[in-house]
């Protein structure tokens, strides 16, 4: 019974509570670089793929010499070691588009995962609902929505500004093998200026940040920049001010978060509700927004324009609308597809003229065999409406995953691994 769905629910623990979650959660990553390097060293030294059993063994002698890893519950640990486990076989997976495990840095997100055995959830009254988590006892949630199913795992997590718990849940979903409207089609164009243009000549743009906090974010990053080269100059500890000023920056960046996250899963409900075919460039936006810096051989062009650029893609949110794509199609029968990127922006959805000049500004588009007019996004979803789809998704990215660099070598043989029968949700 594997979890198939996630629910995520604001956490509101004691202060006492919200420091042990802390510790814990330093503890987890910690834990995790810790085997990562291990599994690297022992790959690296004797060729050794060390699995999930072997370091369970290594974390039972960590746990009996070290005080502050005993602390952590012993099945969050093995949980963090699962994770690692399944990072590896993501890798190793061809259909994956998962790269190498990297180590969890300092400023990511804390989180302590639990199995669903260590804990237990129970609905105090209409608005609220206690998570019991070992050794912290009852913390208490917003019960925002049901649950919808049986939990399977728990991730409690705290992202700068607030504390979270998140459930996978078995909630037996299968895919609808038909969608409520059959053989409707739309195309959907991604792009800066405008987040998505829909063929159906619809316009979807939202902007995350107004001008004001973008004015703050970049006051505090650069005071931020100051605090950070002072304390190098000292080498002395963050002080509390800097931590404030951090703190501060977070918050704006959830915020700034929650909204993205917000227009795409809205956006995906909608194409997908009212549509049986959503048809999307084929982008490597991981591709697309590396830097264009280059090396000192050969340095880039136009760097500044391209950080601009990188910028606003990832600001619009094109891969998280990816991905919510792919959650939201699960439920309503949707088949996403992909099709090639090339031209669709020059080509006339009319007469097939294809030329840049085509392309009159930003957002008109005026063909220039047929004078046929249009607005330029609109007639680039038009053609990705058109345009035949392309498979399989993933191969591009299996192919460069394994010329990339790595500490640590795949085995030889690419057999589909097992999936895990503990059941960690690939959705939390
Ligand atoms: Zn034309």
């Amino acid at each position: 019974m594997e979890a198939d769905t996630g629910r995520r629910y604001r956490l509101y623990p004691t202060g006492e509570q919200a420091q042990q979650l802390t510790s814990w959660g330093h503890t987890c990553r910690w834990l995790y670089n810790t085997a990562l390097e291990q599994r690297q060293f022992a790959w690296r030294q004797r060729k050794v793929t060390l699995g999930y059993s072997a370091q369970c063994a290594f974390l039972t002698e960590a746990r009996r010499e070290l005080d502050w890893v005993a602390g952590l519950p012993a099945q969050s640990g093995q949980q963090v070691l699962r994770h690692l486990d399944q990072a590896y076989r993501n890798w190793w997976d061809p259909r994956h588009p998962a790269g190498p495990p990297t180590r969890k840095r300092k400023s990511s997100r804390l989180s302590v995962p639990f199995p669903g055995q260590a804990i237990s959830v129970r609905r105090l009254n209409r608005r609220w609902g206690a998570v019991k988590l070992p050794k912290i006892g009852e913390v208490k949630f917003r019960w925002s929505r049901s649950l919808g199913g049986v939990i399977r795992n728990a991730v409690v997590s705290f992202d700068g500004t607030a504390w979270h718990v998140g459930f996978g849940i078995h909630a037996g979903i299968t895919k609808p093998k038909t969608h409520a409207r059959p053989d409707t089609v739309v195309g959907v164009d991604r792009g800066v200026t405008i987040a998505l243009a829909m063929s159906d000549e619809r316009l979807w743009n939202r902007t995350f940040t107004s001008p004001g906090q973008e004015r703050t974010l970049a006051r505090l990053k650069s005071k931020a920049g100051r605090q950070e080269t002072a304390r190098r100059q000292l080498g002395a500890a963050t002080s509390n001010r800097a931590r404030r000023v951090r703190a501060q920056i977070a918050r704006i960046e959830a915020k700034v978060r929650h909204r993205r996250g917000d227009f795409v899963a809205w956006a995906a409900n909608r194409l997908c509700g009212r549509y049986a075919i959503v048809k999307i460039e084929r982008l490597d936006i991981h591709a697309m927004t590396t830097t264009a810096k280059g090396t000192i051989e050969e340095p880039g062009i136009n760097v500044r324009q391209k950080a601009g650029l990188n910028r606003a893609i990832l600001d619009k949110g094109w891969g998280l609308f990816h991905t919510a794509l792919d959650n939201r199609a699960r439920f309503t029968g949707t088949r996403i597809g992909r099709v090639p990127a090339a031209y669709t922006s020059q080509r006339c959805n009319h007469c097939g003229f294809t030329h840049r000049n085509n392309r009159e500004s930003q957002a008109v588009f005026w063909c220039r065999s047929c004078g046929y007019q249009a607005h330029a996004d609109v007639n680039a979803a038009i053609n990705i409406r058109d345009a035949a789809e392309v498979a399989p998704p993933y191969t591009g990215r299996a192919v460069r995953d394994r010329n990339r660099k790595a500490s640590c070598r795949p085995p030889t043989q690419r057999r589909p691994q097992p999936a895990l029968e503990t059941g960690i949700s690939r959705i939390l």
